[in-house]
């Protein structure tokens, strides 16, 4: 079976877990916490980084730390893996949908500033729901396959508009827009460690800011909010969402082989344009001369999204389609979706994933595109 996106264990992570079972610093402290740590901020040119259990803990705690809560939104693209809606709806917020670019596969960034001039106004410095009074604390972007949006106009509208941004830029770690990293921009920004992620320590995430005040919040929320190093003193409701450390080992080990891991994914985008590209009507994301992505996951948008997706899976070439649009899930059905012509549901159609793990050679990939041209 050829994976869509699997881990790439070629480098120290043995070793390094090998020597939390040798050392039993296996669980919740431990050196390569910290480590793992400081690698992710340097990495994404922040001041600081917290390890978090997952990607979606890490979404939480940024909103958590914000005050979001029940008599709020938050702005967040229709087109995103489900964890960005869950985490906003764990606070109690609902999330305000923005339809997506049918280029970019991003929020639409017109429809964006449309949302804000026609349906919000200022309230002592706070964006609100004109309709029905609520609060619009937060906008969380999604940085859609390692694509970035038009980040000055996307920060620019957000200070316009007194919202805070926290990036969900979990798919995007090695992208950057003018040079910056994702996840740089915002307040804070996120990463995950899924297994299918551009690195994994099958489950894990980040939050990194620059942010003293916020950095040491998320250290202390996702360790339980114990205040006293001795004591069982808790001086708040905590949670248990930190990374341990025989993970944070192998976030190191992978860590330590990013770069040629984004090397090799901008290499498989580069075949897969390149065999694919004008094969019938086979088209690739939009990405802007602003933006450098890391590739994480090549996706193509054809007509032919099913007679591909059969012909891939039944030859053991995992390939899947983009998520299903949030407002077409039962949980999301009566929130707030801002669009004009329902551009989620045109891409949702057209738009498949196919395989692009690091350690795939040459000759698969050939093999996938012999494949994808045989429906055409
Ligand atoms: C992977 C991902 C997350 C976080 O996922 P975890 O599995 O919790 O690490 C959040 N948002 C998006 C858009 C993702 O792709």
């Amino acid at each position: 079976m050829l994976l869509l996106s699997g881990p790439n264990m070629a480098g120290n992570e043995w070793k390094y877990v090998k020597d939390c079972l040798d050392t039993g610093w296996v669980s919740s402290v431990g050196a390569y916490v910290d480590q793992f740590e400081k690698m992710s901020a340097e990495f994404a040119g922040t001041k600081y980084a917290v390890a978090t259990s997952s990607g979606t803990t890490a979404l939480h705690i940024c909103l958590v730390m914000m005050g979001v809560n029940a008599d709020d939104y938050v702005i967040t693209p229709n087109i995103t893996f489900i964890a960005t809606c869950n985490s906003i709806k764990y606070t109690g917020a609902d999330p305000i949908l923005i339809d997506t670019d049918p280029g970019s596969w991003q929020m639409d960034l017109d429809l964006l500033e449309q949302f804000f001039e026609e349906e919000t106004e200022q309230r002592n410095g706070v964006c609100h729901y004109k309709k029905d009074g609520r609060r619009i604390p937060v906008l969380m972007p999604v940085h859609v396959l390692g694509n970035i949006c038009d980040m000055d106009r996307l920060m620019d509208l957000a200070a316009k508009n007194n919202v805070t941004v926290i990036e969900d830029s979990t798919e995007a770690l090695g992208s950057y827009y003018k040079g910056k990293h994702a996840g740089s921009f915002g307040l804070m920004g996120t990463f995950s460690y899924n297994g299918n992620k551009i690195i994994t320590t099958g489950g894990g995430g980040m939050i990194v800011t620059n942010d003293e005040v916020l950095a040491k919040k998320a250290k202390h929320l996702t360790t339980q909010a114990k205040s006293d190093p001795f004591e069982y003193v808790h001086d708040e409701i905590g949670y248990n969402y930190r990374l341990v450390n025989v993970a944070a080992a192998m976030g190191v080990a992978q860590m330590e082989q990013l770069p040629g891991f984004i090397k090799r994914k901008q290499e498989v985008m580069a075949f897969y344009k390149n065999e694919l590209q004008g094969v019938g009507d086979i088209k690739f994301q939009d990405v802007s001369a602003d933006v450098n992505p890391n590739c994480w996951l090549p996706t193509i948008m054809t007509e032919k999204q099913k007679d591909v997706l059969k012909i891939l899976n039944d030859h053991k070439m995992q390939s899947r389609p983009f998520w299903v649009p949030m407002n077409q899930l039962r949980m999301f059905a009566n929130n707030i979706f801002y669009n004009k012509s329902n551009q989620s549901d045109f891409v949702y159609q057209r738009c498949l994933s196919i395989p692009c793990s690091t350690n795939i050679t040459n000759e698969d990939l050939k093999a996938v595109c012999d494949k994808i041209k045989e429906v055409f």
